[in-house]
């Protein structure tokens, strides 16, 4: 069995409520979204990938030496047959998984185990994306779980408030400015409004940059 695979590293995690924690990063390649500010478009289009097996992703992902890993893309989901099999695998191994996806396709029960964080988005207008998103998916999710809003603008604020106000979410919310808005626009309306969330930054952007792989 093989998973379609964009890179492997090992790095800091920049964002949601594991921010800071050493992670491996697992990328998956492949996406059917196409968010207008994806900064990750070499693992939604072109030839950036390498069919892996299973146990050789396992052997690699041990030599990295950590016990936490965080599987992103592209959309992971679109592989989930696979994936099970190498998640139920890690899962054994005793990692902490973090498992990064939009928020349209339903996971798996392997994924709702303890040791599996699941973080998904829920698309903002900005993001032209916002139609996909599958409600019954992100109510579903556990107090483990977290749901990021990738926040534009005023506009994109709006819709999320309106959201967690009309929804009923046990996940953990987070709000994110994307990435070259100023964080300090959304953290004034967040206590304007006394909303019960997180705003967070992508740590790992405010370290290296808008650079791949690390
Ligand atoms: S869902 Fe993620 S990977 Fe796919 S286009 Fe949107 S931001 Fe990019």
């Amino acid at each position: 069995m093989k998973l379609r695979v964009n890179e492997i590293f090992f790095s800091i995690q920049g964002e949601g409520i594991q921010i800071g924690v050493p992670t491996i990063f697992l990328r998956l390649f492949g996406c059917d979204l196409r968010c207008t500010w994806c900064d990750s478009m070499y693992a939604v289009e072109g030839e950036d990938y390498k069919d892996l097996k299973v146990g050789d992703l396992i052997q690699k992902i041990e030599s990295l030496n950590c016990k936490n890993i965080c599987i992103t893309g592209g959309e992971p989901l679109l592989q989930q047959d696979t994936l099970i099999v190498l998640v139920d695998a890690l899962i054994q191994r005793k990692f902490k998984i973090l498992l990064e996806t939009a928020g349209h396709i339903k996971p798996s029960h392997i994924f709702h185990d303890l040791n599996v964080l699941i973080s998904m988005d829920c698309k903002c207008p900005a993001s032209k994306m916002e139609k996909k998103t599958n409600f019954s998916i992100l109510e579903s999710l556990q107090e483990k779980d977290q749901i990021k809003f990738v926040i534009s603008d005023k506009n994109d604020y709006e819709y999320a408030r309106k959201i967690i106000t009309d929804k009923n979410f046990r996940a953990k919310i987070i709000f994110q400015p994307v990435y070259g808005a100023n964080i300090s626009f959304l953290a004034d309306l967040i206590l304007e409004d006394n909303l019960k969330v997180r705003v967070l930054p992508q740590l790992h952007k405010i370290i290296w940059g808008d650079i791949r792989g690390i």
